[in-house]
C-alpha cells in the first residue's frame, strides 16, 4: 500500500461542495465533489450530539491538532475517507450552519455569526491527510487495524466494513436509519441505537441463529434483504402478539432464541397478560427479565425468576423448632426422613446439612415466609426440587 502525506488541503477545500444528508445522517461529499466522505463500509455519523461535534470545532479554534485523516485513492483525483469522516462531517456541518458553538460569553454562535477572522481561521486550517492507495483487501485489512487501535468500531460496524456491498447497504437502509418510523416500535424489544447498528445486528443475529459473519459473507452480494426483513418482522410480530402489554423488562431479551423455541406453542394473550402482570408485581420475583421465558415455558422453571429465598434467621428459627420437636418424639428432624423406613428415620441433621423448602411451592402461590418454610435434609430437598 502506497501512502503520501498531504498538508495542502484546508478546511475550506474540504468543505467545498460539502453535502450533508439530514435524512440518513451522513456526510456525503466534499473537496468539490472529489471526496466521498461516507463510503458504504463506514459507520454512520455519530458525532451530532452537541459534544463531540462541538469539540471538533473548538479544537480548530484553539489550534489543537485534529489528528490524522486518511483518504483512500479510488481514481484519478477522486478519494474516499477511510478514517476521519466523523471529524470532516462535523466541520462541514458547522461551516454550513447545521449547529452552533458557544463563544467565550457562552452565546450559541453559528458559523456565519462569528467574527470574520475566526471564520478565516477555521477555513484556512490545514488538515493532516494521509492519502493511501492499495487493493480493496489491503485497504479493508488496514481499516480494520486502525479501528481496532483507535476509538473502536463495535462488532457490527466492523462486520459492515468487512462485508460491505449491496446487502449491507440495503440492511442499513432498513435497520440503521434513525428516520425509520419502526425504530420506536422495535425499541420496546431491542436495546441500542440504529446509528450504532444494533438493530441490524439483532436482525442478523436472529436470522442467522447467531452466525452473523457467516450469514453476511454468504449474502454479501445479494441485491435484496427479503429473508432478513421477513424473519425479523416475524419475530417482532410474534412477541407483540403473545405479549399484549409492553413491559420495560422486555427490552433486550433474546427474542430470536425465544421465538425459535416457543413459536409453535399456542398462547392465550389475555391469559399471558394476566400472568405477566401478576409476576411483575410479585415481591418474590427477583429477576423480572425472566418472567417472559418463564411464562413461555409453561410457568415451570422458577430458576428463571430467581425467586427470593428464605433468609438465615428464618432457617435457623425453623430448624430449632423442628429439631426440638423431633428430639422429643425420637424421630428425624427432616420430616421426610422421619416417615421413611431407612436408618435415617431418627437421624438429627445439623443445620448445615439441611436446606429450606417452600411447603407450598412458590409457583403454586406459597410465600417465602416463616409459615411456609420447612427444613429438609439436602437429599430430600434436592429430590423435591426436581419434581
Ligand atoms: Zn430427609
Amino acid at each position: 500500500m502506497k501512502t503520501i502525506l498531504r498538508t495542502d488541503i484546508t478546511v475550506k477545500d474540504i468543505c467545498e461542495g460539502f453535502v450533508y444528508n439530514e435524512l440518513e445522517g451522513k456526510g456525503l461529499f466534499g473537496l468539490a465533489g472529489k471526496l466521498t466522505i461516507q463510503p458504504e463500509y463506514q459507520r454512520n455519523y455519530i458525532y451530532a450530539d452537541g459534544k463531540r461535534d462541538v469539540a471538533v470545532i473548538e479544537s480548530i479554534l484553539k489550534g489543537y491538532p485534529l489528528g490524522l485523516i486518511y483518504f483512500n485513492t479510488v481514481g484519478t483525483d477522486s478519494f474516499e475517507v477511510l478514517d476521519g469522516q466523523q471529524r470532516i462531517t462535523s466541520i462541514g456541518r458547522y461551516v454550513t450552519n447545521k449547529f452552533a458553538v458557544k463563544d467565550e460569553r457562552g452565546m450559541e454562535q453559528y458559523f456565519t455569526g462569528i467574527a470574520d477572522d475566526k471564520q478565516q481561521k477555521i477555513l484556512n486550517t490545514p488538515l493532516l491527510i494521509y492519502q493511501c492507495e492499495g487493493t480493496e483487501s489491503e485497504i479493508k485489512e488496514w481499516f480494520r487495524t486502525i479501528n481496532i487501535a483507535g476509538v473502536p468500531l463495535n462488532n457490527q460496524e466492523l462486520l459492515n466494513a468487512v462485508y460491505s456491498g449491496p446487502f449491507v447497504t440495503l440492511g442499513k437502509e432498513e435497520f440503521s436509519n434513525t428516520q425509520n418510523a419502526n425504530i420506536q416500535k422495535w425499541s420496546a424489544y431491542i436495546t441500542g441505537s440504529a446509528n450504532r447498528q444494533e438493530f441490524l445486528e439483532r436482525a442478523l443475529e436472529w436470522v442467522s441463529k447467531g452466525n452473523i459473519g457467516d450469514y453476511m459473507s454468504r449474502h454479501r452480494y445479494d441485491t435484496n434483504i427479503a429473508e432478513l426483513k421477513t424473519y425479523f418482522n416475524t419475530v417482532i410480530d410474534w412477541v407483540a402478539g403473545v405479549f399484549k402489554d409492553v413491559e420495560s423488562e422486555m427490552k433486550g431479551l433474546e427474542w430470536g432464541r425465544l421465538y425459535e423455541t416457543y413459536h409453535k406453542i399456542a398462547y392465550d394473550p389475555n391469559e399471558v397478560s394476566a400472568q405477566v402482570h401478576k409476576l411483575c408485581t410479585d415481591f418474590y420475583v427477583k429477576n423480572r427479565k425472566g418472567i417472559f421465558e418463564y411464562i413461555l415455558g409453561g410457568s415451570q422453571d422458577t430458576k428463571l425468576l430467581d425467586v427470593r429465598i428464605f433468609d438465615e434467621a428464618t432457617k435457623k428459627s425453623v430448624y430449632t423448632i423442628q429439631t426440638d420437636e423431633a428430639k422429643s418424639k425420637g424421630i428425624s428432624n427432616c420430616p421426610l426422613c422421619a416417615i421413611g423406613n431407612d436408618s435415617n428415620k431418627d437421624k438429627i441433621w445439623s443445620l448445615a446439612d439441611m436446606d429450606a423448602d417452600h411447603i407450598t411451592a412458590w409457583s403454586k402461590g406459597g410465600a417465602t415466609d416463616i409459615k411456609n418454610c420447612q427444613m429438609l435434609c439436602k437429599t430430600h430437598n434436592r429430590a423435591k426440587g426436581n419434581r
